[in-house]
């Protein structure tokens, strides 16, 4: 591995906490950024542009999206979609222009690791099982971050509109909690200004409540339309 590379391993690790081919995976997908974005056609590269990340999913992976590229929430540049995918997009700031990268489906699959790691997390591995699962997760992390990258992820350019102009921060009162809300995450209950939080607690006491799950029983049972009508009142 190289001097750079074997620094900004390290200093991945250090941030997440551990060595786990979850930061291997993320690690890689932004070494690909690295070396894809300023090759990118169009206007000559500006690193001081900045980059801005989206990513797939919330696992271990993102730890090193932020490490590597200075993505985080607090500077606004990282955009989490929740599609459980290992997806990540890195756009330059500048002109739109990016890269889409995918671990590709079964790189990291490795059975033995699989079998070992239900057993350490249900607490059943012997010693001799559970350092054999630590000593593979090792390595399957290092192989990732020493192959290769086309060996484990395909990416591709795209294009993304990102939004312009200044963000506008406006916070309104929610009715139920007194507490100030972003008025895009803003919703409207019993015909007031509602927080997102005094939303779900109103959906889960109607989840909670009796009707509901006499409208469950009668839906299942065979006589639901006859009884319907009475049993609703
Ligand atoms: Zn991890
Ligand atoms: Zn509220």
């Amino acid at each position: 591995m190289d001097e750079r590379v074997k620094r900004d391993w390290e200093r991945c690790v250090e941030f997440h906490g551990h060595v786990c081919p979850g930061l291997a995976i993320g690690f890689q997908a932004a070494q690909i950024a690295l070396k894809v974005l300023p090759i990118l056609g169009g206007d000559q590269y500006n690193p001081k542009s900045g980059i801005v990340s989206i990513v797939q999913n919330n696992a271990c992976g993102v730890d090193a999206v932020q490490t590597l590229l200075s993505s985080t929430f607090g500077r606004g540049n990282l955009m989490f979609r929740d599609h459980g995918k290992h997806v990540f997009s890195f756009i330059r700031r500048q002109d739109g222009r990016g890269v889409r990268v995918a671990l590709k489906y079964g790189a990291i699959e490795n059975e033995r690791h699989q079998v070992l790691r239900i057993k350490v997390m249900d607490n059943t591995a012997t010693p001799a099982e559970s350092e054999e699962f630590y000593q593979l997760h090792k390595e399957i992390s290092l192989h990732l971050v020493e192959a290769p990258p086309e060996e484990h992820f395909d990416w591709r350019e795209i294009i993304f509109e990102l939004p312009k102009g200044p963000k506008l921060n406006l916070t309104v009162q929610c009715a139920f909690c007194g507490e100030g809300v972003m008025e895009q995450r803003a919703s409207v209950r019993d015909g007031r200004i509602s927080c997102p939080e005094c939303v779900e607690k109103y959906e889960s006491q109607v989840l909670k409540s009796a009707y509901l799950n006499k409208l469950i029983s009668i839906s299942l049972s065979r006589n639901a339309l006859r009884y319907r009508d009475d049993d609703l009142k």
